[in-house]
């Protein structure tokens, strides 16, 4: 049953669909009624497209002409599953000389108790201060390169490079640092398995040693009261610095293979092989089994070609958490108790979809759409609607979609990801 918000359709036994199926020469009819007829109400079965939709105003244009699916609702939606939706274009910038950082938490996307993202931009030379904090913090680059580093705590480091399309994960409590190399330094997003994560809430290098007693430092670290005068007093956070040496000569200043970690916390995402491709796209699946230390994050990162959708499905084991990247497309979520709910999604974007609730996702533009799946979880999970109807005895099937059982032979009976149109 469709939404049943249309009351008139109930009270009258007037059919929506039957009068949508008397075609376009009907619909004409009604719309030029008379001046009695249109004291009456108007809103018979087609309220998207009489005048029940109109809007006198006032109108933020830019929104409105990019959320069509707000603005005049699929009549399948119903009810209210509550915030699914922020953008990084909303949330306020934090510019320092540098570089630039901003986040979206549970604080903007109340939902989102498992993840928080955070935003970043490092120009050339300029370090993310050294720095650990209470979450995982697994990191996608966008642009550019960057410099990593991150020390386990039995004293053993990695040094690694990376570009567009590679990723890092950083164990809570272990001290890492980020830093822009050229020719345009770089920008990350960052992904922490705490929905209350703060960006503006991590343990920082300059402000451990500055509230130290100086008579304390200086006996832990063999300083004169000379050398404690010259450490920062406040946070450097983010900052320009000298480009560093090559990565072999940072290597092999620290010590060599002596320090060098056994893990590997970077992994080109990229550039590895797609997990799933058809015609409609592709699908790169990283978690735990193909990168060991990421034990938090399970992630995917799907392209969809116009017209292609990621099929119906859902995540047992965790909500999903998505960066859009680029393109544009609109996703429904179902829930129950008939709530439904559609929207649109745009480069920049977060969506949030509630864990195991079924969704979809279409690429409603002209060019292929680009985004993140990311879940708290060790390992990449979701069920297909149709592998399910087809794992069903035909009787079966039969019995719950009304449909005979050679028209459910029609439905695939495989997991595909990505479908074309
Ligand atoms: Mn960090
Ligand atoms: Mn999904």
């Amino acid at each position: 049953m469709y939404d049943s918000d249309d009351s008139s359709a109930s009270t009258t036994g007037f059919s929506r669909s039957a009068f949508l199926g008397a075609g376009t020469a009907a619909l004409a009819t009604a719309a030029v009624a008379t001046s009695a007829a249109a004291q009456q109400p108007q809103n018979i079965g087609n309220a998207e497209h009489d005048h029940s939709s109109s809007d006198p105003g006032p109108v933020n244009s830019t929104l409105f002409g990019i959320n069509p699916n707000t603005n005049t609702p699929p009549r399948t939606d119903h009810g209210d599953i509550g915030p699914v939706w922020y953008s990084f274009d909303l949330a306020r910038k934090r510019v320092e000389e540098g570089g630039w950082t901003h986040q979206i938490t549970q604080r903007e996307l109340p939902p989102s108790k498992d993840i928080a993202g955070v935003n970043m931009r490092l120009t050339a030379g300029s370090f993310r201060e050294l720095h650990w904090h209470t979450a995982n913090e697994w990191a996608y680059m966008e642009y550019g390169t960057a410099r990593i580093t991150v020390m386990n705590p039995d004293g053993t480091m990695f040094i690694d490079d990376v570009s567009e399309g590679d990723l890092w994960f950083f164990p809570a409590g272990y001290p890492h640092s980020i830093q822009g190399l050229g020719p345009d330094g770089c920008q990350f997003l960052l992904v922490f398995d705490e929905g209350n994560f703060s960006e503006d809430g991590t343990f920082l290098l300059s402000e451990f040693m500055a509230h130290i007693p100086p008579e304390v430092l200086a006996k832990n670290s063999n300083l004169s009261p000379t050398d404690i005068a010259k450490l920062p007093k406040e946070q450097l956070y983010i900052f320009p610095a000298q480009m560093p040496k090559s990565l072999a000569e940072d290597k092999a200043a620290i010590g060599g293979n002596r320090v060098a970690v056994q893990q590997q916390y970077t992994f080109k995402m990229g550039a590895m092989a797609p997990t799933f491709k058809s015609s409609g796209g592709e699908v790169r699946i990283v978690d735990s089994s193909n990168f060991p230390v990421s034990t938090s994050i399970a992630s995917a990162l799907v392209r969809i070609k116009p017209g292609g959708i990621r099929e119906l499905h859902w995540h047992p084991n965790a909500s999903e958490w998505q960066f859009w990247l680029s393109g544009q497309g609109r996703m429904t979520i179902v829930m129950p108790d008939a709530r439904a709910r559609t929207m649109d999604f745009h480069a920049n974007d977060v969506a949030f979809v509630p864990a195991v609730a079924g969704h979809y996702i279409e690429n409603t533009g002209e060019t292929d759409l680009v985004f993140l799946e990311m879940f708290k979880a060790p390992r990449f999970m979701d069920v297909s609607l149709n592998n399910w109807i087809g794992r069903m005895p035909p009787e079966m099937a039969s019995a719950h979609l009304k449909l005979d059982p050679s028209v459910i032979k029609k439905i695939p009976t495989e997991k595909q990801p990505i479908i074309g149109k």
